[in-house]
């Protein structure tokens, strides 16, 4: 690993992942010429329902759409953790691992950050990585509030600072809009309609051999 550049980790539910998520990985990488950037599937998510899917199959199709892009990885760490899938503790975990001196990114959408400040020990995050927040279709920054004041106060528009310290700074940054959701998918796929190319096919192919999501709260 070149400990000069930072590493980022991208924590969702991934129920499944798409190609706005894997569109802003890799676009996330080249931008801010990140060492490598891992998806991060929760196994359960602490701010809505247990998803109809397995976080083993949730995994299981990241990995294959991250198969044979070295720079993007899946972490699955919240799932050998099991319980409820806090980013904090993943950070310290994975902090941990890459030591002190090294930049680590946790990347999100704006939707995702509207609601930071209701999560685990929100303002210890900066404490152990910096944030990356992803601009997404249909979303703004919040301009008002608690979160937009932590959001200015740590704000960061150098990208090259991010590999210069390990943590402490908040990223906004602009990538191609895709209006690709999960919601969505698992929509057309309950209608039985088709959901080719807006995911990869491999992951295509796996939803079809296991079953998943075509039947209503699927229990696999
Ligand atoms: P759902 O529709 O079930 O809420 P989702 O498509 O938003 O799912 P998640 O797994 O919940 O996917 O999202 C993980 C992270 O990816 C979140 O931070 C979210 O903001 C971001 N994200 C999801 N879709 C996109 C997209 N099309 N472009 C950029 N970021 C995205």
């Amino acid at each position: 690993m070149d400990p000069a550049r930072a590493v980022a980790v991208f924590g969702g539910t991934f129920n499944p992942v798409h190609y706005g998520h894997l569109r802003s990985a890799i676009e996330l990488v080249e931008h801010l010429q990140l060492h490598h950037l891992d998806l991060m599937p929760c196994a359960q998510p602490v701010h809505r329902e247990q998803p109809g899917c397995s976080a083993e199959h949730r995994a299981a199709m990241v990995e294959l759409a991250v198969a044979g892009e070295p720079r993007l990885g899946c972490d699955r760490r919240e799932l050998a953790r099991g319980g409820l899938s806090y980013s904090y503790d993943s950070l310290v975990d994975i902090r941990q691992d890459i030591g002190p001196q090294r930049g680590l990114c946790l990347v999100m959408g704006c939707d995702a950050l509207q609601n930071i400040a209701s999560w685990h020990r929100w303002r210890e995050l900066l404490d152990i990585a910096h944030v990356i927040v992803i601009a997404r279709p249909g979303w703004t920054l919040p301009d008002e509030g608690v979160v937009a004041h932590w959001l200015q106060s740590h704000r960061c528009d150098a990208p090259a600072q991010l590999h210069r310290q390990a943590s402490g700074l908040v990223h906004v940054e602009e990538l191609r809009p895709l209006a690709i959701s999960s919601t969505e998918i698992r929509s057309l796929l309950q209608l039985g309609q088709s959901v080719r190319y807006l995911l990869p096919e491999p992951v295509l192919d796996y939803i079809d051999q296991h079953g998943l999501y075509r039947q209503k709260e699927s229990s696999a």
